[in-house]
């Protein structure tokens, strides 16, 4: 490889505030919610231009359950605002129907959504809020000092800037700040089957195609995935991203021209414009919970999810797994929290993005220090926002 030398530069600094969030994915959004609303400066950098990240223009629009399968609501909080939100663009109240429903049927706390009214709505709750995003900001490094991000720095349309911090939680969903500060991560060894989700518009209904159904983690063997010639990828190289996003596309039309011939009754409605890439990277936090048979007790639990394939799991998510040892202001959210790979398959849903965004954004405006916060005080903000941290704050089955 040849390299050249770049100069070196002055970079202006764009804005100073008290938490800068990166990525405006579901972890995001409610990470800035959460920040905003506990008094910080927060704002948003998100490189695209909508809200969402691949819950809205990745197209994937299952809001998975917030119950653990059995009747009991384990999630709450924003991640049951979010729900909601993305059910009321509808007209439809999730929460309602399934109280009727969930003893009758077994139904789950879940919907799917309209992914546009999705990314407009969540703009406009977190600029209620008084978030202040930036679209087409891309961070691409950090300035640390003293085991803490005190800026970052932006590619933007009118160049680089910077944005003076106190505190940053990534929600990038693919671990960009913890790499580019320097703290540990951990990549996903299996690496990510294509998916190619997908809507069509249908006698004047729009239905969704979710191509490539995701492989289990638990069932996986890598010589077998070897054996069947099958491409898989890290999501971690713009190379290999740019394959994957014409791999996608290609496979996309088979499917659709598969379907049907075009026609005023058939015709394909919307792709993706980020790729669907499942799990990348990811911090290698202070703890790694791993899927265990039951519910563990956390201490320091900043919330709870089910398990979206089986009834009855119940986890409790750790604080500690929202931050590292090396960079004390940096708070990690959404599908780069520090789990195991068979772990992660449940923490990279929307529900989990959600929980773990409300506790980072909240963490991250209670001063950001983790080595300096309180976590019952942190727990206690949680639990008067309507949050359950422990399993045996449930009824019983
Ligand atoms: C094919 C597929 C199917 C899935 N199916 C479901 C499902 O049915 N139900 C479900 O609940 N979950 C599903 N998931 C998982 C879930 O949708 C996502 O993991 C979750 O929405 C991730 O949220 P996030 O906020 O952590 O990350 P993302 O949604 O990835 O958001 C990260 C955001 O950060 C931005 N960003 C990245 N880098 C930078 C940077 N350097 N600077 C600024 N911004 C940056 C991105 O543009 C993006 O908007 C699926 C995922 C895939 C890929």
């Amino acid at each position: 490889m040849m390299y050249i030398q770049e100069a070196c530069r002055s970079t202006p600094v764009l804005a100073a505030c008290d938490v800068a969030v990166v990525g405006g994915g579901i972890a995001g959004i409610a990470a800035a919610l959460s920040a905003a609303r506990a008094g910080a400066k927060t704002i948003l950098l998100e490189q695209q231009y909508a809200l969402g990240g691949l819950a809205t223009i990745g197209l994937v629009t299952i809001y998975l359950p917030l119950c653990d399968g059995t009747g009991r609501q384990v999630s709450f909080g924003i991640a049951e605002e979010l729900l909601r939100l993305a059910a009321a663009a509808e007209g439809k109240d999730p929460v309602a129907d399934w109280k009727d429903r969930r003893t009758a049927t077994a139904a789950r706390l879940e919907c799917t959504y309209n992914p546009n009214l999705m990314a407009l709505e969540a703009e406009r709750l977190l600029q209620e809020a008084g978030v202040e995003i930036l679209y087409g900001a891309q961070v691409c490094e950090t300035q640390v000092q003293d085991g803490a991000i005190r800026a970052l720095i932006l590619e933007t349309r009118s160049g680089r800037s910077a944005v003076s911090v106190k505190s940053v939680v990534d929600a990038s969903g693919d671990g960009i700040v913890i790499r580019l500060s320097g703290e540990a991560s951990a990549v996903f060894r299996q690496k990510n089957i294509l998916a190619a989700w997908y809507y069509t518009a249908e006698d004047g209904k729009y239905r969704l195609h979710p191509v490539g159904a995701c492989d289990d983690p638990d069932t996986y063997q890598e010589a077998e995935a070897a054996q069947s010639g099958q491409t898989r990828y890290t999501g971690l190289d713009f190379m290999e991203l740019s394959r994957f996003t014409q791999d996608a596309h290609r496979v996309l039309m088979e499917d659709y021209r598969k379907r049907g011939e075009p026609s005023d009754r058939y015709q394909l409605a919307m792709i993706a414009s980020i790729p669907q890439i499942r799990m990348t990277r990811r911090l290698d936090g202070c703890l790694v919970p791993d899927e265990p048979d039951a519910c563990v007790r956390y201490p320091d639990s900043i919330g709870m999810i089910g398990n979206w394939k089986r009834r009855g799991p119940v986890y409790e998510l750790p604080f500690s797994c929202l931050h590292g040892r090396r960079i004390r202001n940096l708070l990690a959210a959404g599908r780069c929290i520090s789990v195991t790979d068979r772990m992660w398959d449940n923490t990279r849903v929307i529900p989990a993005c959600a929980v773990t965004g409300e506790a980072a954004g909240l963490a991250a405006a209670m001063g950001g220090d983790v080595t300096a916060l309180h976590i019952a005080e942190l727990q206690d903000a949680l639990a008067r926002r309507g949050v359950l941290l422990h399993e045996q704050q449930l009824p019983p089955r």
